[in-house]
């Protein structure tokens, strides 16, 4: 691989001809900073310049590209303040008109006899045809004669870029520096993708493609210009995380394990089910990390419900029969303390000392708890984010799993990592995440995933339900209840409306219980309630005590009651699909036929999708396809935490071969050419 000279991304477009002071100014408005920006910023499309539409032959709902000379033009006022600019343009075979509302500046701009592009939807208006809204380009210069000539092979007779740009920018300024920037020779030896790959997989070279990306000879070069600098990106992100993966492997941990003896044969023997065959294959592949010299950094993915809990205490028994230290990581206080509780009883019995540390812990209780994980005598540790607080030491801490790693930041997971020298690490996830997500979000991580839901599950039957079908929904929860079911109903919260939707929770709890469900015991559940309360109304239903459990979405992770087979979701529209099927993952849990109601009256068309998809299927994976598709990889991920993956031209949701196969081949380069790759970009 070839490193340049002065790399394009230290390059300001300052120093690009044509661009001064005040125009770099508005390029840095369009994230266009440097000359690799330059280079890199995709038109957003092309208009096919070398057949231009004649008049004549235009006919309604045609997307059309005419060139064409202003023959009159009117601005006039509308009742109610509104503008209307109309223009008739003509070619040598016919008129056409052309109509703006609300935009009265171009009245400036178009003058009668001056030659246009104009780009736009044709339509029927009476006998003639009209085009609202159309793009328009001007052909004429009255400023740089000289220069509008040499432009006009980029202007005319082509396809033609048409580029995203903000006021005061125009297209044919901008083609023109785009040009410019590509005539550097510099940009020649610019190719961050080693020879070797580009031969093996046609890739043409980055002068080359990033020069067709702007100035296409043909759709085909376009189409194989962009797979070129989408895999380069693609590939660029996978090297990094293959390297941290390589790193992270290569070095040799302390900790070693048996993978079988006393302890775990006794926690086996205790189990109350056979675990299924794919827990067994899962369990075996984590077991083969632990007794790896190297520490073992792993994904294990499952389905909500799949039974990762049991894996993961398995693990730990393997841990502590090796005379270490584990750390269970959950999301919250209710998702820790039902950990600690799930693994008390598979461990007390057998010996292995669990501790949780919790907010609900006396100073005096929480002094002994440091005390015990400070001496090794706590062998398993339970808690949520306070697991990597200063306070706590561990004497030999060499298994950190995280439990719902989407609701960590990364830091996070970092700041626990330090907390012991070298240890093996499991990320657990019920969040399915499309195949290409965790590939980019995890790539640095190798995969484990839990196919099967433990035998005897029946699917959650879903039914969206309109708001004039709400008592409908009431008597489908009354016939669980009165067959001794436990129910939810779940409101969404909205961070800006937090007091609100508290409010209509609380009113929803009081209602049910007065008017809707006298005979049967309704509590509520919320965020904003204190741990205490929190912990006795979670305790209450998980003990049967009381049926119907109104909550805000804190049910959403890891809660594990059998005996609740029914959910209701108010406002499911707010909701993400992946959010939904996690809520929906907590019933259908034991025995028992279980149903989600949606009520819903939603008229937004992606929302409605939404839940259509949600009714169509239970599967985790699937749906997570869904939402990738429907929302796209930024919203699903959330832009924060996750800039880093912003692309210039990859779309995770669409390019998904191209990202296995960057994936395959950073892998292979990181493993043959250890040193250190020197991309051009990064
Ligand atoms: P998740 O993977 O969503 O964290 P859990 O670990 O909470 O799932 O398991 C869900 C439920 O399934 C628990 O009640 C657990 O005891 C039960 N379970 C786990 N594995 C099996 C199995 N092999 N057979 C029967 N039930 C199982
Ligand atoms: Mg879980």
């Amino acid at each position: 691989m070839t490193v340049q000279q002065a790399p394009l991304r230290q390059r300001s477009v300052r120093y690009v001809k044509g661009v001064g002071p005040a125009r770099a100014e508005q390029l840095a408005r369009l994230g266009v900073r440097s000359v690799e920006d330059l280079v890199w910023y995709a038109p957003r499309r092309y208009e096919d310049r070398s057949r231009l539409h004649a008049i004549r032959q235009l006919a309604p709902g045609q997307v059309a590209t005419v060139r064409s000379h202003v023959l009159a033009k009117s601005l006039r006022r509308l009742p109610g303040g509104r503008t209307l600019m109309q223009a008739a343009v003509g070619d040598a075979t016919g008129v056409l008109e052309c109509v703006w509302f609300n935009q009265p500046y171009l009245d400036k701009f178009l003058r009668v006899g001056e030659d246009l592009i104009i780009h736009g939807r044709v339509e029927a208006s009476g006998r003639r045809l009209q085009v609202i809204h159309p793009e328009i380009e001007h052909l004429d210069s009255t400023t740089d004669d000289e220069q509008e000539s040499a432009d006009l092979g980029l202007n005319m007779g082509r396809l033609v870029p048409i580029y995203p740009l903000t006021e005061g920018l125009n297209q044919r300024w901008f083609r023109r520096i785009v040009k410019t920037a590509l005539a550097d020779e510099t940009l020649a030896a610019h190719d961050a993708l080693p020879e070797r790959l580009r031969h093996a997989h046609h890739l043409p070279s980055f002068a080359w493609a990033v020069g067709q990306l702007h100035f296409p000879d043909t759709w085909d070069d376009l189409e194989a210009a962009r797979r070129r600098l989408i895999f380069e990106e693609l590939f660029l992100m996978q090297v990094v995380l293959a390297s941290r993966r390589a790193r992270f492997a290569s070095r040799l941990k302390p900790q070693r394990y048996q993978s079988s003896g006393p302890l775990v044969e006794a926690l086996r023997n205790r189990l109350p089910f056979d675990l299924t065959f794919s827990q067994q294959q899962v369990l075996r592949e984590l077991v083969g990390d632990l007794c790896q010299p190297h520490p073992m950094l792993r994904l294990l993915q499952g389905d909500v419900g799949c039974g990762k809990t049991v894996v993961a205490a398995l693990l730990t028994a393997v841990v502590a029969q090796g005379g270490y230290q584990s750390a269970l990581m959950a999301p919250t206080e209710l998702l820790a303390e039902q950990h600690a509780r799930v693994l008390r009883g598979y461990f007390e019995p057998i010996g292995i000392a669990v501790r949780l540390i919790s907010q609900g812990l006396t100073t005096k209780q929480r002094d002994t708890v440091m005390q015990e994980i400070a001496s090794g005598k706590a062998q398993v540790v339970v808690g949520t984010h306070a697991l990597i607080q200063g306070g706590v030491r561990f004497a030999n801490l060499a298994l950190v799993i995280i439990d719902e790693q989407h609701k960590f930041g990364v830091v996070q997971r970092k700041a626990l990592v330090t907390k012991a020298r070298l240890p093996d690490v499991l990320v657990m996830t019920a969040t399915p995440i499309p195949r290409t997500l965790a590939l980019s979000l995890y790539g640095d991580l190798a995969v484990s995933t839990i196919t099967q839901l433990p035998p005897g599950r029946l699917p959650v039957r879903t039914v969206w339900y309109r708001e004039a079908q709400r008592l409908q929904a009431y008597e489908d929860i009354r016939q669980q209840l009165r067959q001794g079911r436990q129910a939810y109903v779940v409101y969404p919260l909205i961070e800006a409306s937090t007091r609100q939707d508290l409010k209509a929770a609380t009113q929803m709890a009081r209602t049910l219980q007065a008017q809707g469900f006298p005979a049967h015991r309704v509590a509520l559940l919320h965020g904003n309630m204190r741990s205490k309360e929190k912990d006795a109304a979670m305790r209450a239903f998980v003990e049967g005590r009381t049926h119907l459990l109104v909550s805000t979405v804190i049910v959403e992770v890891g809660l594990d009651v059998p005996n609740a087979t029914l959910m209701l979701i108010e406002h499911p529209e707010r909701f993400g699909l992946a959010q939904l099927h996690q809520l929906r993952g907590r019933i259908g849990r034991g025995g028992f036929a279980s149903t989600c109601l949606l009520i819903s009256d939603t008229a937004d068309e992606l929302a409605a999708k939404r839940l259509q998809a949600f009714v169509e299927t239970t599967d985790g994976f699937q749906l997570a396809e869904r939402d990738l598709q429907l929302r796209g990889p930024g919203e699903l991920l959330g832009r924060r935490q996750h800039g880093w993956m912003r692309f210039r031209l990859a779309d995770l949701s669409r390019d998904a071969g191209l990202l296995e196969l960057a994936r395959q081949e950073a892998t292979a380069e990181v493993t043959h050419h250890p040193e250190p790759l020197k991309p051009s970009r990064s």
